[in-house]
């Protein structure tokens, strides 16, 4: 069989084409969440990391410029130098996170020039010297690079008789005339650092996104916030470059880095699984789809072999009948009479396959016309069953006909309902098996008019009940036991029915028998 084939291929395809890689890719993209959910955590936490650097650099500028402004103030001559009367209280009063600028010879031990805020000059200028004594490598550091022409500036952190940090010392060399190294500092008050010079350019740094901190190691001090830190740690901390004992801390303002990873992946994963459903169901729309229009065709290609069945078969005996009466080779009257009756008969089926396939065409072009006026549907029935009364009579059936005389006008389309009442007629011949039975009967339900065409033959099976209004549909017992049809009859009856805003139903029992009904909605007032 060449349909199920087919059939397979395009679920094969689908399969592979689609519902594979999709699996494939969503079990990679699942099971690979916890990587992208780390990934994307780095990715931030960089990004928090250039923030923090953007900071020290911009606090490295701001001394670097100051140190160009203490060495361009200085006025060197032989063994030291001075600066101008005004420059030290002016250079103090502009940056208050100044707290002192001082020259000391190269050996560190001589200070030469102090000038502070506070403070008695000779014991700052001793604890001075005592502080850069101890750091003599430091200090032959700068003075090395300061040969190879490198200005460095190295902060040194100062620290009070009891040892807590107490301000930061940044050191850089100059030379005299005589291209003899001396030392100069800038002394520096953390905390107002930060609050003169980089509160500023942290708040602008962090944003509506961010929150930055700056906080004492020593003892866990808070020196600045941004912002309220919900719930309190940073996500990063680094040392600021200027202040060893500072710590400067980011984080994101809202959820954690981390929370922030995840609601993204796991928003990815919603996606992705959303995308899964929407391709699951449209292979799946697919593959029904081109199921159907398989069928389809598999019905049409039955539909020709039906009709051209149906259409020689009728012909064949109308000619041979009608050769043989030619041929006058029959005696008696009784014999030709009975093939008379034949060739009226295959006459009669041609017709209603003739017309069925006209009425056919048109349905399908939209073509056919329904003129609608007050009709008598008890008249209709009775009419329809006089003119198929011989056919009746010839399958050896007497039908019971049962109409209620007080049911109302109904507005139809006479020619067309007297057309779908024959194919129900000619259905429960065809298929009403040996019973022999058929009740024709009308009625008025609820609000609509209804008749019935009652059968007991062998029935239909609840799962074509349905599918026998298809265009070409036909129940495989019935085509396999070879019985003629085209498949055409219901759904023409259908489409009528329709087109007069009634419907046509079936109530079946398999083994006992078909009602099929055609109901039509009426006005009450046109009751009589
Ligand atoms: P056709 O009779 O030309 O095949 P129809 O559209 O009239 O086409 O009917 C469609 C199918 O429904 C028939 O092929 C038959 O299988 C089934 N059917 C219709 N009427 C009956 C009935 N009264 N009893 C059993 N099966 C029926």
């Amino acid at each position: 069989m060449k349909k199920p084939r087919t059939i397979r291929l395009v679920a094969l395809i689908l399969i592979l084409l689609v519902l594979l890689p999709l699996l494939v890719f969503t079990v990679y993209e699942v099971s690979g969440s916890s990587a992208s959910e780390s990934f994307v955590t780095d990715v931030y936490r960089r990004q928090l990391d250039v923030v923090l650097f953007s900071i020290n650099q911009f606090a490295w500028d701001v001394v670097n410029s100051w140190a160009s402004t203490v060495e361009n103030a200085w006025i060197p001559s032989d063994g030291g130098g001075t600066f101008p009367r005004a420059f030290a209280g002016e250079f103090l009063g502009r940056n208050p996170a100044v707290d002192a600028v001082f020259l000391a010879d190269s050996t560190g031990k001589k200070i030469s020039f102090v000038a502070g805020n506070a403070g008695d000059g000779a014991a700052r200028r001793a604890s001075l010297a005592s502080r850069l004594a101890s750091n003599e490598p430091l200090v032959n550091r700068l003075l090395i690079l300061s040969r190879k022409n490198y200005r460095k500036i190295e902060p040194l952190m100062v620290r009070d008789s009891s040892g807590r940090a107490n301000g930061v010392v940044l050191l850089f060399v100059l030379r005299d005339l005589r291209g003899r190294p001396a030392l100069a500092g800038i002394r520096l008050r953390p905390d107002r650092f930060v609050e003169e010079v980089l509160a500023e350019r942290m708040r602008e740094a962090s944003g509506a996104e961010f929150i930055i901190t700056v906080t004492r190691t020593s003892n866990g001090e808070r020196v600045f916030a941004s912002g309220e830190v919900p719930g309190g740690e940073s996500e990063l901390r680094r040392q600021l470059w200027l202040f060893p004992d500072l710590e400067a801390g980011i984080r994101l303002r809202g959820e954690t880095i981390q929370q922030l990873a995840r609601s993204r992946v796991s928003r990815d994963v919603k996606i992705l699984l959303i995308l899964d459903v929407v391709l699951l169901v449209g292979a799946w729309v697919v593959y029904r789809s081109v199921k159907r229009e398989m069928e389809l065709v598999r019905l049409k290609s039955d539909f020709v072999s039906n009709v051209s069945h149906e259409l020689r078969t009728p012909l064949a005996l109308i000619r041979m009948y009608a050769e043989t009466l030619e041929m006058g080779r029959l005696k008696g009257e009784e014999k030709r009479r009975e093939y008379y009756e034949t060739i009226v008969k295959e006459a009669e089926r041609l017709t209603r396959l003739v017309n069925n396939l006209l009425n056919f065409s048109r349905m399908e072009a939209g073509r056919r016309p329904y003129d609608l006026s007050p009709q008598d549907l008890n008249a209709l029935v009775v009419g329809v069953l006089d003119s198929f009364s011989p056919h009746l009579k010839n399958e050896g059936l007497t039908p019971v006909v049962d109409l209620d005389p007080g049911i109302p006008a109904v507005r139809a389309d006479r020619e067309a309902i007297q057309e779908a009442l024959i194919n129900l007629l000619d259905n429960a011949v065809k298929y009403g098996g040996k019973a022999k039975y058929l009740r024709v009967s009308t009625g008025v339900r609820l609000d609509d008019v209804f008749v019935d065409v009652e059968d007991h033959g062998p029935g239909i099976p609840p799962e074509y009940r349905e599918r026998v209004f298809e265009t070409f549909f036909r129940v495989p017992a019935t085509r396999n036991a070879g019985q003629p049809g085209s498949g055409l009859g219901l759904s023409i009856a259908r489409h009528i029915m329709e087109a007069h805003g009634g419907k046509i139903t079936l109530k079946s029992t398999p083994g006992k028998g078909s009602t099929f009904t055609l109901a039509f909605r009426y006005e009450h007032d046109t009751r009589h």
